[in-house]
């Protein structure tokens, strides 16, 4: 009999015109190596499912409480009581994440989803079978499929068969990678893979690992080997203040893309924002997220502007 390979995806998304060219459906995959303090996907993070609570879903222990109880760990109680603006106060559970297993019995039973685990074990086929709906979009706008994550090259064997079922179904392919896994798998998917969309977040290794948990030489080198085996870029830089925002730090990217430009479509220049924010509580867990201001657009003009110097394409967002 076959062997029936799965992935752990926590989101199918169709209509993207974020991730690569034309309109893309970007298929996320749980788990990532970095732990990026302004990550807007922190859900991403864990390489397991988890349980997620959503206040803005949850009619409340009064109204409701069915997942009051049902808990064999006897993880979730009564919360304190919230003061909405515009509404009656509410109570809400509290779960005790130091309890909980993410076993899904109490997701189970919340009617409004405000409970849910996110992370779903899914084969190959399925999601294949999933995004061959999208292809007439993919045909008529030079577009495709993303894969994305997390980092998906965490779960190689998976992203790598995904890769190729979608060239039998002559769909184009993107990978959305950190650069920082086994050069193995990269060159693994390389033959599969019409385009990288490759993370370069900072080009100081001591910084890199200080605020992001990992050097950055692998991310780099994977990049040359990449650009030395013919693959095509859209390099993605997070602009982020304090971190990577100055002009001496822009100069660091500049050397570093130009030794890469002729493999370069395009550097994408990604300010930081705010929006992923709320999705921090409902992992439940307390994680510290990184909050600052945006960098503004005169900064976000000039660094384009330096990185173009270097005879790059480059746009913002
Ligand atoms: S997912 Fe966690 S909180 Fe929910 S029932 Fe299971 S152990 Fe309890
Ligand atoms: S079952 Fe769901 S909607 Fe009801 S109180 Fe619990 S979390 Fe809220």
């Amino acid at each position: 009999m076959e062997k029936v390979i799965t992935g752990k995806t926590y989101d199918i998304q169709g209509f993207s015109v974020q991730d690569g060219p034309g309109i893309r459906t970007t298929v996320f995959l749980k788990g990532c190596p970095l732990d990026c303090p302004w990550c807007h996907s922190p859900e991403s993070k864990e390489f397991s499912s988890e349980l997620n609570w959503m206040s803005i879903r949850c009619i409340g222990i009064d109204d409701c409480g069915m997942c009051i109880g049902v808990c064999p760990n006897d993880a979730i109680n009564r919360g304190l009581i919230n003061h909405i603006e515009l509404g009656d106060d509410i109570v809400y559970p509290h779960v005790d994440k130091s309890k909980c297993n993410d076993c899904g019995v109490c997701a189970n039973v919340c009617k409004a989803d405000a409970l849910y685990i996110c992370g779903v074990d899914q084969s190959v086929d399925e999601v294949v079978n999933r995004l061959i709906r999208d292809k007439p979009f993919f045909d008529e706008s030079n577009g495709g499929v993303t894969i994305s994550g997390g980092e998906c090259l965490c779960q190689p064997e998976f992203t790598i068969e995904l890769l190729k079922k979608c060239k039998e179904n002559q769909i184009n392919t993107a990978i959305d990678t950190t650069g920082f896994v086994k050069w193995q798998n990269i060159e693994k998917a390389l033959p599969y893979s019409d385009l990288f969309l490759y993370d370069l977040k900072c080009m100081d290794s001591e910084l890199h690992k200080k605020i992001i948990g990992v050097p950055n030489e692998l991310i780099l080198e994977n990049a040359r080997k990449i650009a030395n085996k013919g693959g095509r870029f859209w390099i993605r830089i997070p602009v982020i203040p304090m971190l990577n925002d100055s002009k001496e730090h822009f100069e660091k990217y500049g050397e570093f893309l130009r030794d890469i430009k002729y493999n370069i479509d395009i550097v994408q220049l990604l300010p930081y924002h705010k929006m992923g924010i709320s999705k921090y509580d409902r992992l439940l867990n307390n994680q510290k997220v990184f909050v600052s201001e945006p960098p503004n657009d005169k900064l976000m003009q000039a660094r384009k502007e330096q990185l173009e110097g270097y005879g790059l394409k480059v746009r913002i967002h």
